[in-house]
């Protein structure tokens, strides 16, 4: 079993990574701050990198409306925004290892073709070069484990066995799993403080990171907002857009992070008191926040 504490301190690189297929939601601002503010009281720095590899749900237009609306928060990247899109080839060339390593396989199963084997892949699939096909991750039993400093001691036992995530799909665009690892080491990211949602997507990275023989971040989740029916705030259930610079908007997402304010008298004042009093800890095992009564307008 491989156990990802790293015992090496390094120094704090956060970073928030949005996909602009949609404005920036209450949601999105409550993980936005959760990293920015965990990099900010650990004096370290914080970076914004836009999605943006699904080329068919992405668009430029929502990017610089994600960016304006975190900039009047005063969520502003300490060095230049990454913009994926921009560095498909490395994400090419970082498939092609994990070919050369026999990691990945050609797949062109349809989604009902995957029913109808039971997720498994038949083997014409994985012989399936010369036809339209998607690249996946090899199925493994490798067994993973990480000390998240939110949710507790997470164990990944079986995740690997079935669940084979796609890398690159068959349309060219390559997947958020491959991108992510390879983005989050090649700006040297330290720790990963994002949703409940990502934990299912945790071993699948733990294990490019081994692959790739590099130290993943240190990881916690924070817990989800959730709204009356427990499903997560997100673009897919049509959550609308925050209003920039809001003073009371951002003070509501504080709460959610355990952080009420008296009465500050600006925005800047409200994150700079608001890293003082961030404490991950006060977050402990909670997975889900409902969404309260007087927040419901918000989203
Ligand atoms: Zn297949």
């Amino acid at each position: 079993m491989s156990n990802h504490d790293s015992t090496v301190v390094k120094i704090y690189r956060g970073r928030f990574a949005p996909s602009p297929t949609g404005p920036l939601h209450f949601g999105s601002l409550v993980s936005a701050l959760a990293s920015y503010l965990d990099a900010k009281k650990r004096q370290g720095s914080w970076i914004i990198r836009i999605e943006d590899v699904d080329g068919t749900r992405c668009k430029p237009s929502f990017s610089k409306q994600i960016i304006e609306t975190l900039h009047s928060y005063q969520l502003i990247s300490d060095e230049p925004i990454r913009v994926q899109s921009q560095h498909s080839d490395i994400y090419e060339q970082h498939l092609f290892e994990l070919k050369k390593r026999q990691a990945a396989f050609p797949c062109n199963c349809t989604r009902q073709s995957l029913t109808q084997y039971n997720g498994n892949h038949p083997l014409e699939c994985q012989s399936s070069i010369s036809k339209p096909h998607s690249w996946r991750l090899k199925a493994s039993s490798a067994v993973y484990q990480c000390q998240d400093n939110i949710q507790g001691t997470l164990l990944f036992a079986d995740d690997l066995k079935s669940n084979c995530p796609v890398l690159k799909r068959k349309d060219g665009f390559f997947s958020y799993q491959l991108a992510v690892v390879v983005d989050d080491h090649l700006q040297d990211i330290s720790h990963l403080v994002r949703g409940a949602d990502l934990i299912e997507t945790t071993a699948q990275q733990l294990h490019l990171y081994d692959l790739f023989g590099w130290t993943p971040p240190k990881i916690c989740h924070i817990p989800l907002i959730t709204n009356h029916f427990g499903d997560k705030i997100s673009k897919q259930n049509h959550a609308k857009a925050i209003e920039n610079g809001h003073l009371e908007t951002l003070l509501r997402a504080l709460h959610y992070l355990k952080i009420d304010l008296i009465r500050p008298s600006s925005i800047a004042e409200a994150i700079s008191l608001a890293i003082e009093a961030w404490d991950p800890s006060k977050l402990k095992e909670i997975k889900n926040l409902p969404l309260e009564e007087q927040d419901l307008h918000l989203i």
